[in-house]
């Protein structure tokens, strides 16, 4: 069976060292799916936590060595910072031959321009989250953040997560979903009617109109449990849940 020209996307391992059956699925997925697709979008949250790229650990060097076999091998390789992984920098993206994107970016897929995010600029109901985030994704902010010994960064980082997991336990479950008027803002001020999307953990597929026109976003799934992907080729987008074998 020779399958067409296609494209993955994934987001939301969180690899972490608890959770060696992750970074297994994984590197079983860069091994055997990804060198089939033409290019794999990695659309945030690849990590639990990414201390700065002057904190990789030789677990992250075997995982970022993955990814770079298969950029090697000619597979265009794009990684789009989440929430947990945003200070990933230059130093990773030349470590695993990726390119990094801006979120949003928007990206000509098989005809169909379709914008990637990795979503959490869209959850606006969540008002103390988004101050947050204008705060810790200030470029002085990050800047500070690397000025800090390894040691500080990770006092710091669980701070963060404390205060987080206290907030988010008082809060509905729908303030933590996107906000559609803010999906369709963002569709609209980028002119596109397709979405693709990580962040929230609660793979999807939606479809909606938009100025008249049919409009779909799809979100990944998280790899807690098992594994997910969207397949797109020129016929289309699929979402699909990928087994744990392990
Ligand atoms: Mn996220």
């Amino acid at each position: 069976m020779s399958a067409s020209a296609h494209t993955l996307f994934i987001s939301d391992l969180h690899l972490t060292a608890d959770r060696p059956d992750i970074s297994q699925q994984f590197l079983s997925f860069i091994q055997d799916s990804a060198p089939r697709a033409e290019a794999l979008y990695i659309l945030g949250d690849l990590f639990e936590i990414w201390l700065g790229d002057d904190a990789m650990t030789p677990t992250h060097g075997i995982i970022l060595n993955a990814i770079k076999s298969i950029s090697d091998r000619g597979i265009s390789v794009y990684f789009m910072r989440g929430n947990r992984d945003f200070l990933i920098g230059d130093e990773f993206a030349k470590a695993c031959g990726c390119e990094i994107l801006n979120d949003p970016s928007v990206i000509n897929l098989y005809g169909t321009p379709t914008l990637l995010t990795h979503g959490d600029l869209l959850c606006t109901d969540d008002t103390d989250y988004q101050a947050f985030r204008a705060y810790i994704r200030d470029p002085k902010t990050i800047k500070q953040l690397m000025a800090l010994s390894i040691e500080e960064r990770i006092a710091k980082g669980r701070e963060y997560r404390a205060g987080s997991q206290a907030a988010n336990k008082e809060k509905p479950m729908d303030i933590m979903d996107v906000n559609q008027d803010a999906v369709l803002a963002m569709l609209r001020e980028h002119n596109v009617e397709h979405m693709i999307m990580g962040h929230t953990h609660r793979p999807n597929e939606h479809s909606f109109e938009l100025e008249g026109k049919p409009a779909h976003r799809i979100v990944l799934g998280d790899w807690h449990e098992q594994g997910s992907q969207v397949y797109a080729d020129a016929s289309g987008c699929e979402l699909q849940e990928l087994v744990r074998r392990v």
